[in-house]
C-alpha cells in the first residue's frame, strides 16, 4: 500500500530529513524548534545517530570508536551542545599514547615527554628535518599526499608515522592519495606548527581548553539523544528502519520521495523540501529518472572506507589509565584501541572493562567476515605483541561493521566527486550535506556546522537561498579534522 504524504495542497512548509545521524538531527532539531514546518526524519537504522552514536555493552555505555567533541567547534555550535548538555557535558584531560618506534609517546605530543621517550636515531633524525627544512624540495611528480607531507614535514615523521598510519587506515598507499587528504586531515602539517602545538601544551601557555575535550557523561550519542528528544517534543515524525526506496524528480526538480519501512509500507513524501544526509552514492542511486551517464560512471568510482570495531569486554575495573592508543605501525592492524570509562571516568559497573579496536577494512577483506569470537582473539594476540597483554579474564567479544567510516580521497577522486556534486546541486528541491552527502572528512562539529548553515539558508516558506549556501560550502570546505 502506498500512503501519501503532501504538505502542498495544505500550504504549509514541510521538510523531509534523510538520515539521522549529528547533522540530520541537528537540522531536526533546529528546524522543529525554530519554524512552523512540519519535519519529518527518516532513518534506515534502528537507532539515530549515525556514527556518533553510543550503545551499551555489558552495562557499560560505549561509542562507535573513539570519539570527542571538539573545543575547536565554532562559537554557535559550541553554544547550541552546551545549551543541550548542560552539566553533562563534561571538559576532560586527553591522556593518549601513540606507539612510535616501539616505544609509547604522550598523545597529545607534550615537549619534554617527547624528548625523554622518543627512541634517539628517531629524535635526532626529526632535528635534522627540522634544520633542513626550508631546502627541502618536494618531490618530483604531480603533487600527492605523500609528496606534500614530505615536503612539509620530511621524511623521518611521513615516513614513520604518516604513511603507515593512511596505509592502514585506507588501505591505499600514500602516493594514491591526494592533496586534499593532507589539508584536510593533518592539522601539523609543518614541523613548525607541530613544535607551536607542543608549545601550546606548556604550563602558563595553554587555554582552559588546551589538550582537552568535551565529552558527555552518558557517551558521546548523548550528544545526538538530547537532539532527539528536542526534535520530538517539536514534533519531528522520527521514521526508523525506513529506507529510501526512490527519489522522483521531473527534469531538474526533486518532486518527492518514497520511503519503505520494515513492514514494507511505502510512503510518497510530496512537495517537501529533502535535506539529505545519506551517502551521496545512496542518493544518486535513488534517483529516478537516474542521472545522466556521466554522473553515474562518476559516482560509481567513489569509495567510503569500511571499518570493524571490535569491543573487548575484560573482567578488571580499568585495562590502562590512557583513554586512547594509537597505532601507526604496520605490525598491528588496529588503527585506535579506545577504553570508554576512561572518557568520562565512569567507575560502574564494578570490575568490568570495555577496549574498543577500530580495524580499518572493507567488506570481501578478510576480516571482514571473521567471527567475533576470531576478531576477539586476534585483538588479544595483536595486543600481546604491543607490551599491552591480555592477562585478566575475557568476558565476551562484540563487534560492529560501518560501511562508511571514512571517504576514501585516493588521487582521482576531486573530479569525480565535482562532477556528481555539480549534479546534485543543481537540482531544486534537494539539499545534499552532511559528512556522507559532502564526501567529507570532518568531526561532529563541523557536522554541526553544516546544520546550522543549511538552517540560515530556509526561508520560512521553504525557500533555499543558493548563493548564501555557496559561501557556506567555502566555508566548509576548510573544515580540518581534529583528531
Ligand atoms: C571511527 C570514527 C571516529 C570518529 N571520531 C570523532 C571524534 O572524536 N570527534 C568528532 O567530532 N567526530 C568524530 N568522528 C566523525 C563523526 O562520527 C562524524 O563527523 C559524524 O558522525 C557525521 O555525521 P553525519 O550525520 O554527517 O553522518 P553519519 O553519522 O554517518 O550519519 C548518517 C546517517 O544516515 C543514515 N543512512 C545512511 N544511508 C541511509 C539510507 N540509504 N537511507 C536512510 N538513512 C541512511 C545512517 O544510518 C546514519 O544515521 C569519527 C568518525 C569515525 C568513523
Amino acid at each position: 500500500m502506498l500512503c501519501v504524504v503532501s504538505d502542498k495542497a495544505k500550504g504549509k512548509t514541510s521538510y523531509t530529513i534523510l538520515g539521522g545521524g549529528p547533522a540530520g538531527l541537528m537540522t531536526a532539531h533546529l528546524l522543529a524548534r525554530d519554524t512552523d514546518a512540519r519535519v519529518t526524519l527518516i532513518d534506515r537504522a534502528s537507532r539515530l545517530g549515525g556514527n556518533a552514536g553510543s550503545f551499551q555493552v555489558e552495562g557499560i555505555t560505549t561509542d562507535y570508536g573513539s570519539h570527542r567533541f571538539h573545543p575547536a567547534a565554532e562559537p554557535e555550535v559550541m553554544a547550541e551542545v552546551k545549551a543541550l548538555l548542560g552539566d553533562d557535558l563534561l571538559l576532560r584531560p586527553r591522556h593518549g599514547r601513540i606507539r612510535l618506534g616501539g616505544r609509547w609517546i604522550h598523545f597529545p605530543l607534550k615537549l619534554g615527554n617527547a624528548l625523554k621517550s622518543l627512541p634517539v636515531p628517531f629524535a635526532l633524525s626529526l632535528i635534522r628535518d627540522m634544520v633542513t627544512g626550508p631546502l627541502r624540495r618536494a618531490p618530483d611528480g604531480p603533487a600527492t599526499f605523500s609528496s606534500v607531507l614530505l615536503k612539509g614535514l620530511g621524511p623521518t615523521i611521513s615516513k614513520n608515522f604518516y604513511f603507515p598510519y593512511v596505509r592502514k587506515l585506507w588501505g591505499l598507499d600514500p602516493d594514491h592519495l591526494a592533496v586534499k587528504l593532507a589539508e584536510r586531515r593533518v592539522s601539523g602539517s609543518s614541523v613548525s606548527k607541530i613544535l607551536m602545538k607542543m608549545a601550546r601544551m606548556l604550563p602558563g601557555l595553554r587555554s582552559e581548553t588546551t589538550g582537552r575535550f568535551f565529552y558527555p557523561r552518558k557517551g558521546f550519542g548523548q550528544i545526538c539523544q538530547t537532539m532527539e528528544e528536542s526534535a520530538r517534543q517539536n514534533g519531528t515524525d522520527i521514521q526508523l528502519e525506513t529506507g529510501i526506496e526512490r527519489i522522483e524528480r521531473d527534469g531538474n526538480t526533486v518532486t518527492a520521495v518514497i520511503t519503505k519501512d520494515k513492514t514494507g509500507h511505502e510512503t510518497r513524501h510530496d512537495g517537501s523540501q529533502i535535506l539529505s544526509t545519506i551517502p551521496l552514492t545512496a542518493l544518486l542511486g535513488a534517483m529516478d529518472p537516474p542521472p545522466p551517464a556521466e554522473v553515474i560512471e562518476a559516482a560509481r568510482a567513489i569509495r567510503y572506507r569500511g571499518m570493524i570495531l571490535i569491543y573487548m569486554v575484560l573482567e578488571t575495573g580499568q585495562f590502562t589509565e590512557y583513554d586512547a592508543h594509537y597505532f601507526p605501525e604496520v605490525s598491528i592492524p588496529i588503527s585506535r584501541m579506545s577504553e570508554t570509562k576512561n572518557y568520562n571516568n565512569v567507575t560502574a559497573p564494578e570490575g568490568l572493562t570495555v577496549l574498543c579496536a577500530e580495524l580499518p577494512c572493507d567488506p570481501g577483506e578478510e576480516w571482514w567476515d571473521m567471527s567475533d569470537e576470531e576478531l576477539g582473539q586476534a585483538f588479544c594476540s595483536w595486543l600481546g605483541g604491543v607490551d599491552l597483554p591480555v592477562n585478566v579474564p575475557v568476558k565476551s567479544v562484540i563487534t560492529r561493521r560501518l560501511s562508511h567510516a571514512y571517504p576514501v580521497y585516493d588521487i582521482d577522486y576531486a573530479d569525480r566527486f565535482e562532477t556528481v556534486d555539480n549534479w546534485l546541486e543543481s537540482l531544486d528541491g534537494l539539499v545534499n550535506y552532511g559528512r556522507q552527502g559532502l564526501f567529507a572528512h570532518d568531526n561532529t562539529h563541523h557536522a554541526f556546522a553544516m546544520s546550522f548553515g543549511l538552517a540560515d539558508c530556509l526561508s520560512p516558506d521553504g525557500t533555499f537561498d543558493r548563493q548564501k549556501w555557496a559561501r557556506y560550502r567555502e566555508k566548509f570546505s576548510h573544515h580540518v579534522v581534529e583528531d
